[in-house]
C-alpha cells in the first residue's frame, strides 16, 4: 500500500488502539481518550506490537495516558526555548548548522515529544518561505550543513523535498544535508523508489538520522527501507529517548544497538528525556542513566555505543551527559 493511504488510515483513537490490539479498558485504565496532543499510530507499527499486551513498548510510546495532563514542577511546554529563530520555521542553534522545522505533522505522535506543544501553524516553512531560507543561507556562510527536522519532515512529497534540495545544492557553503525522520520507522513504505532516486540526483551528501526507541521497532520492512537507503545515502543513524517503562533496562539498550547494527544503522545518540509537560512518567532518574549507559560500555563494542546527550537550551551543542 501506499505510504500516504497508510498514513492516511492511521488509527487516532485510544479505542481504535486497543481494539486492534485485542485489549479493552480493563488492561488499561490509566487510559485518556481526549489527550490534548491527538493519539496517531500507523498500522505497521501497531502490526509490530503484541496482540494482547498493556506494557507493550510500542504500544506504550503512543497510547495517551491521564499521568499527562498532571502538572509536574521543572516539566514545561517548551522546554527547549526554541520558539525564536531568525525566520518562521529555521532555528541557528548551532554556529555551522541549521535546523529547519520544514513539515508540522507526524506520522506518529510519541507521547514523550519535546515539540508536542510546539505552535507549528505559524513556525512551519511553507513554500513562500523558502525563498528566505535561502537568502539567509547564502548570507551566514558558516552554516555547511542543514537538518531537517519537524514535526517530520519527510510528511512532505518528494517533488517538493527535490525541488527544495536542488535549491540547497546551489549554495557554494552548503557541504552536507541531514534528514531527521521517524516516518520510515513507523511506515516503511515512505522510501519510495523516487525518494531514493532523489537523494541520488544530488551531489551533496546526505545523513539520515531515525528515530528507533526498541529493538521490537525493527521488522523485515524496515531492514529493506534502510537497505535501499543505504545504496543512496552517507549514513544511516539512529537516536533514541531513553525512556521509563520502554527502554529503560540494561538488556533493552544492548539489544538495540545489536539489532541496529544488523539492520545496517549506527547507534548514534541516545538522549535523556526532554521535559516537556505531559512526559514526566517517561523520567529517568540521573543515576540510572549512567548506570545503563555504562552497562552498554561493559557490553558493546564503542561502535555500537551511543552518545548520552542532553539539549540544554543556550548551549550550542549537545551535552555529553
Ligand atoms: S515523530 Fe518525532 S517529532 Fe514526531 S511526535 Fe514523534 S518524536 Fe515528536
Amino acid at each position: 500500500m501506499k505510504w500516504q493511504r497508510l498514513l492516511a488510515d492511521a488509527i487516532t483513537t485510544a479505542d481504535g488502539l486497543l481494539t486492534s490490539l485485542g485489549l479493552d479498558i480493563r488492561h488499561l485504565p490509566e487510559i485518556d481518550n481526549r489527550p490534548d496532543f491527538p493519539i496517531r499510530v500507523p498500522q505497521p507499527f501497531i502490526d509490530r506490537m503484541k496482540r494482547g499486551d498493556p506494557s507493550d513498548p510500542l504500544l506504550r510510546q503512543v497510547l495517551a495516558v491521564s499521568d499527562e495532563r498532571h502538572p509536574m514542577p521543572g516539566f514545561t511546554q517548551n522546554p527547549l526555548q526554541e520558539l525564536d529563530g531568525p525566520i518562521p520555521g529555521v532555528l541557528h542553534k548551532y554556529r555551522s548548522r541549521v535546523l529547519l522545522i520544514y513539515r508540522g505533522g507526524c506520522a506518529v505522535n510519541c507521547r514523550y515529544c519535546f515539540r508536542r506543544h510546539f505552535p507549528y501553524q505559524n513556525r512551519t516553512l511553507v513554500r513562500h518561505d523558502l525563498d528566505d531560507v535561502v537568502e539567509y543561507l547564502e548570507a551566514h556562510s558558516e552554516i555547511n550543513e542543514v537538518i531537517f527536522s519537524g514535526g517530520d519532515p519527510l510528511m512532505a512529497d518528494d517533488g517538493a523535498l527535490a525541488s527544495f534540495f536542488q535549491r540547497l545544492e546551489a549554495i557554494s557553503s552548503i557541504r552536507r544535508l541531514r534528514i531527521h525522520t521517524r516516518l520510515p520507522v513507523v511506515i516503511p513504505e515512505r522510501v519510495t523508489d523516487t525518494f531514493c532516486q532523489t537523494i541520488a540526483s544530488i551531489t551533496l551528501p546526505v545523513i539520515v538520522v531515525l528515530h528507533i526507541n526498541h529493538a521490537n521497532e525493527i521488522d523485515e520492512a524496515l531492514i529493506n527501507a534502510v537497505s535501499r537507503l543505504r545504496t543512496v545515502c552517507r549514513s544511516i543513524l539512529n537516536q533514541s529517548v531513553i525512556l521509563a517503562g520502554i527502554n529503560d533496562s540494561a538488556d533493552d539498550l544492548i539489544t538495540l544497538s545489536e539489532r541496529l547494527f544488523e539492520a545496517g544503522i549506527d547507534p548514534y545518540y541516545l538522549n535523556v528525556l526532554d521535559r516537556v509537560s505531559g512526559a514526566h512518567h517517561f523520567d529517568v532518574p540521573e543515576e540510572k542513566l549512567q548506570i545503563l549507559h555504562q552497562a552498554l560500555l561493559d557490553a558493546l563494542p564503542g561502535f555500537l555505543v551511543p552518545k548520552l546527550v542532553k539539549e540544554v537550551p543556550g548551549i550550542g551543542h549537545k551535552v555529553l551527559w
